[in-house]
Formats: structure tokens, C-alpha cells, sequence
């Protein structure tokens, strides 16, 4: 590869970005973040504190936020000062939690600047990064290399969150989970400050019918074409 890139993978709940942007990072030896678990870890924090979600509550929490994201060999996690938060972050209420913090303009611009920080971390190093979200490719990296925008199918969304559900062991309702999603797709999509859509010049995959495989390869060869 001759460049250094920014690959930015948005899209709405459930359509795969977490588990394909973490494969196309790998095969192409670039940094990881997953911004949404950033926003979760933020939410977990208004909830530890009982801080009522708005503008006003989040000053005191960013103020006192020690947030860092670290990657280990199994992927990426989220530290709140020295402990270690990864696994207490995907329930249902730190779920429609970060939904809701995610909304506040304070929120995202104090992360925003983590993230662009994290990336010219790594590009400092000579290399790139993955960056998966809502806003990537349209706030956080205007200027990326590739934009991808990933959506499928809302039944499938859902049916592959309860896949991932049964996989940690964890019973689910599958209705439930695809009530969930559009609620949480609709703020996302609604909101004044990086609502939800595609940047103008992303490419929109629909993986609905593509196998992961072809997702990742799909992506790998679009990244290796834009940075040579
Ligand atoms: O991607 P994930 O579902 O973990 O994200 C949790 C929530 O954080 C989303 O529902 C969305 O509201 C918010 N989010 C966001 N912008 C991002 C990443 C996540 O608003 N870049």
C-alpha cells in the first residue's frame, strides 16, 4: 500500500459493521476503533452517576471522564480511568443509554476529538485505520479514503443480533430486538447534531444477501484500490 487510509464504515444497528470492520482491519493491518462502544462507555458513566441525560448533566461527567480505548489480541477495549468496562457494555439499558447520550452536541464533540486524535496517533505511525459508526464518514473524517455505508434488510438486522445474543449465551425476542433497533435507528436518524446518513460520495453496500466473506472481501479491495 502506498498510502496511509482512513476506512469509515457507517451504518445503522445490527448490519454487520462491528464484526466486518474488526476483519477488515486485520487484513488490511490497520487500527480498529469501534466508536459506538466510546458512546456506550460514556452512557454507562451518566447511569453509574444517575446524571439525567441532557447538556447541562453531561458537563460534569466529560469533565471527570477517563476514557481510553486500548487494543488487545481480542479486540478492542474501552478502560473508564483503570477499569476495564468492555463486558458490562452491550445491555439493553446501556444500549438505548448511549442512544440517548449519543443526541447531546457536548457528547459528540468531546469524542469526535478522541477519535480524530486516536487516528492521527496511528497515522503518526505510518499506519491506517478502520473507523466504524453513524458519523464517520460524514463529521468525523469528511476527508476519508473509502466511506462505506452498511445496511441490510431490518428482519435480518434483527436476526442477526439474536444470533449474537445466543452466541454469548444470552436468551433474546427477536421482535423485541427489532423494536429496539428502529427506535434507537430513528433517533440516530433524527437527531439535530451527526444525524445518521450517508456521506454523498459513500459506497452503500447492502449486505442483506452478501455472505461476510464477500463483505470484507468487497471492502479489502475497494481500501487496497483507494490507497494505491
Ligand atoms: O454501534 P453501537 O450500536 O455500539 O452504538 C451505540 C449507540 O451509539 C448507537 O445507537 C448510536 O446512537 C451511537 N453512536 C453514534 N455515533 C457513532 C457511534 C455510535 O451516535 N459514531
Amino acid at each position: 500500500m502506498h498510502r496511509i487510509v482512513i476506512v469509515a464504515i457507517d451504518g445503522p444497528a445490527g448490519a454487520g459493521k462491528s464484526t466486518t470492520a474488526r476483519r477488515v482491519a486485520t487484513a488490511l493491518g490497520f487500527l480498529y476503533l469501534d466508536t459506538g462502544a466510546m458512546y456506550r462507555a460514556v452512557a454507562l458513566s451518566f447511569l453509574r452517576s444517575g446524571t439525567p441525560f441532557d447538556d447541562a448533566g453531561a458537563a460534569p461527567v466529560l469533565s471527570s471522564l477517563r476514557l481510553s480505548v486500548r487494543t488487545a489480541d481480542d479486540g478492542q477495549h474501552v478502560f473508564l480511568g483503570e477499569e476495564d468496562v468492555t463486558g458490562s457494555l452491550r445491555s439493553p439499558e446501556v444500549s438505548e443509554a448511549a442512544s440517548r447520550v449519543s443526541a447531546l452536541a457536548s457528547v459528540r464533540a468531546f469524542l469526535v476529538e478522541e477519535q480524530r486524535r486516536i487516528a492521527a496517533a496511528q497515522t503518526m505511525r505510518g499506519s491506517g485505520v478502520v473507523m466504524e459508526g453513524r458519523d464517520i464518514g460524514t463529521v468525523v473524517f469528511p476527508g476519508a479514503e473509502l466511506k462505506i455505508f452498511l445496511t441490510a434488510d431490518p428482519s435480518e438486522r434483527a436476526r442477526r443480533r439474536a444470533a449474537e445474543y445466543a452466541e454469548r449465551g444470552e436468551s433474546s425476542d427477536t421482535d423485541a430486538i427489532a423494536s429496539e433497533m428502529r427506535e434507537r435507528d430513528r433517533r440516530d436518524s433524527d437527531r439535530a447534531v451527526a444525524p445518521l446518513r450517508p456521506a454523498d460520495d459513500a459506497v452503500l453496500l447492502d449486505t442483506t444477501s452478501l455472505s461476510f466473506e464477500e463483505q470484507v472481501e468487497h471492502i479489502v479491495d475497494l481500501a487496497r484500490r483507494r490507497a494505491s
